[in-house]
């Protein structure tokens, strides 16, 4: 996803108050290079591929 997609994602969900469990990431791009982020297809929040690991982790714990 591109960097201002993913900017105005964030901006929209902060708009709607949007409680996003970011079921979907994808990497981010910014001018066409990964930035070596990943942004929720849902809320536009970006995470390091650290936090992205975590929050698969603790979902894989809830079931
Ligand atoms: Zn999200």
């Amino acid at each position: 996803m591109q960097f201002d997609k993913a900017m105005k994602l964030k901006r929209d969900a902060k708009a709607r108050n949007l409680k996003c469990t970011h079921p979907e990431l994808d990497k981010e791009y910014y001018l066409g290079s990964s930035t070596g982020d990943w942004v929720c297809t849902t809320c536009g929040e970006s995470f390091s591929e650290q936090e992205r690991d975590e929050l698969f982790e603790a979902k894989a714990k809830k079931k």
